[in-house]
């Protein structure tokens, strides 16, 4: 997760005020209003399509069965790589697991 502020027109203040934009990986998740506190959630079925899209997108070098692999088996996934290619799967399973949560 990660987030940044822009100056969005705001439905409650009806005026640009300040917002702050939730991000998961590089996708848009929700967007909070600093004025009002109004929050809006992006839905998370109409984002796992998108942000899987993203993911395969990030992974475009690596074979889609890999992500299938991950997908079934993420800790025998894990297990078979090398110390240092752990970092990036890890985050990305993070980041499913984030999202599959709610
Ligand atoms: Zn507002």
């Amino acid at each position: 997760m990660s987030t940044t502020e822009a100056e969005l027109h705001c439905e409650v203040c009806n005026q640009l005020t300040d917002h702050e934009l939730h991000y998961t990986g590089r996708l848009l998740d929700s967007v909070r209003c600093t004025r009002c506190g109004t929050h809006v959630e992006l839905s998370s079925r109409a984002l796992i399509p998108a942000y899987a899209m993203d993911l395969e997108h990030r992974l475009v070098s690596k074979p889609r069965r890999m992500m299938r692999r991950i997908a079934r088996d993420p800790v025998g996934y894990l297990r078979q790589l090398p110390g240092s290619a752990l970092r990036q799967p890890r985050k990305f399973l993070n980041e499913f697991r984030e999202l599959l949560r709610r």
